[in-house]
């Protein structure tokens, strides 16, 4: 994500989580985020019915649980699918997470990142202070999320031991950060450390490139993409359209600077193209975080997929109009990471409209899991949580959106990523297995 939670999660630092243990990090959220105070509160009495003390209900698996029952209390709406019994009992919790599990067993996250590199960032050395102010915003994060280095230890270790082992997740798209003219000239994740997240787990990991700037240089960056394909056989781009140089941005749809992008890449075979949309965070400018440059570049390239990450939040309407109003589109595609994450603790309304908005309009084979891990620590909060999150029926009836079927959740988890980038599940899936039980001997 690229969101200052600290100022949105208030009193978020001065809870320790154990990255280990993501329900806390789970809970935390819910209880520092909008309706922080009076989750809180109804912490007490579910406590109580649990028969445990505050501090060590709320470190404890039925805490999460207790902290989405209180989210339904506080709204009055059922957000969240739990029964009471998830919330006192942890025999009656085990079950529900087994038959969650069995439900949902393939997962992809779409979004997901190490923020290091050898040699680390260093201001003045090979970092400018706002390639700073972006690394000390993903450090807080990190210490947030109960690693004690910041990005130190969102490092290639921790991506495995987070996300492949320690969670639910079945295969990592594994997403790079540019912005060379603040990290010394150098990709803030270089390809070369990137790729060894690739090697470590090649069944569970997807490997994009990133860095592309034609407003730097359109032949530099036609070279880039040729090196990336045949040095290290990436699988897709995660492309960002503003930089922080003088020219600021550009558009996918400029015919000069990213049209010869998309020919290069169908003539490589690269087919999906992701940007990062929405949440038009730190120097950027919001015009290039809409996605209106996604309508004309979609009919212009019907063979490749195109890919709105963060759903373009808060200008998701905008993204899912394009797909609404022109329902025969087949390349357009959404991913919630940091957007669900964002909200879903804090906002349940806000999420339930954005993920009915996708869900109704761009449908159901098009909305793509990702959760910004490393950056929200351990992802099984998030997996946990969009397991037992609901559209409450008000909205179903008011806004058209779709209940969220389990065939809907599977889509989403994994089946729609699985197909766009020729996932083989069963390959995976056995991996996975073999990684967790290596985890846990
Ligand atoms: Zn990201």
């Amino acid at each position: 994500m690229e969101f200052n939670i600290l100022k949105h999660f208030k009193g978020l630092d001065e809870m320790p989580t154990d990255p280990l243990k993501a329900d806390e990090i789970g809970t935390s959220l819910f209880m520092t985020g909008g309706m922080g105070p009076q989750i809180s509160e109804k912490m007490d009495e579910k406590a109580k019915a649990a028969g445990m003390s505050r501090r060590n209900f709320i470190k404890s698996s039925l805490g999460f649980s207790a902290a989405m029952l209180a989210a339904n209390e506080v709204t009055g709406k059922k957000f969240f699918e739990v029964g009471g019994a998830e919330a006192a009992d942890f025999d009656a919790k085990n079950e529900a997470i087994q038959l969650a599990r069995a439900g949902s067993d393939f997962i992809v996250d779409v979004h997901t990142h190490v923020c290091t590199r050898p040699g680390h960032y260093q201001l003045g050395v090979n970092t400018t202070e706002r390639g700073m102010w972006f690394v000390q915003l993903l450090d807080d994060l990190g210490k947030a999320f109960g690693m004690p280095n910041g990005t130190r230890d969102m490092n290639i270790e921790n991506y495995g031991k987070l996300i492949l082992m320690e969670s639910d997740t079945t295969v990592g798209v594994f997403n790079p950060f540019g912005f060379r003219e603040d990290y010394g000239g150098r990709d803030m994740i270089p390809m070369e450390y990137q790729v060894g997240v690739r090697n470590s787990w090649p069944q569970n990991t997807v490997m994009l490139a990133g860095g592309l700037t034609p407003n730097q240089g359109l032949e530099v960056t036609l070279d880039r993409l040729r090196q990336y394909v045949n040095d290290y056989q990436i699988s897709g781009l995660k492309l960002y359209t503003f930089d922080s140089t003088p020219n600021k941005g550009w558009w996918f749809d400029d015919e000069k600077l990213a049209y010869p992008i998309w020919e290069e890449c169908r003539k490589l075979g690269i087919k999906n193209i992701g940007c990062h949309k929405g949440i038009p965070f730190g120097q950027f400018y919001a015009r290039y975080a809409h996605c209106e440059d996604f309508d004309a570049t979609a009919d212009d390239f019907l063979d490749l997929n195109f890919i709105a990450y963060h759903s373009a939040w808060p200008y998701h309407k905008e993204l899912a109009a394009m797909k609404g109003f022109k329902p025969q589109r087949k390349n357009l595609y959404c991913e919630v990471g940091s957007t669900f994450a964002a909200t879903v603790t804090s906002r349940p309304m806000e999420c339930a409209h954005v993920l009915g908005t996708l869900l109704r309009d761009l449908g159901p084979d098009y909305v793509l899991w990702g959760t910004d891990s490393l950056l929200w620590g351990n992802p099984q909060w998030q997996i946990e949580a969009f397991r037992n999150f609901q559209i409450p029926d008000e909205l179903v009836e008011g806004y058209g959106y779709p209940k969220i079927t389990p065939e809907i959740r599977r889509k989403v988890f994994g089946e729609n990523a699985a197909r766009i980038w020729n996932i083989d599940k069963q390959a995976a899936m056995s991996a996975k297995a073999d990684l967790t039980a290596t985890a846990h001997a």
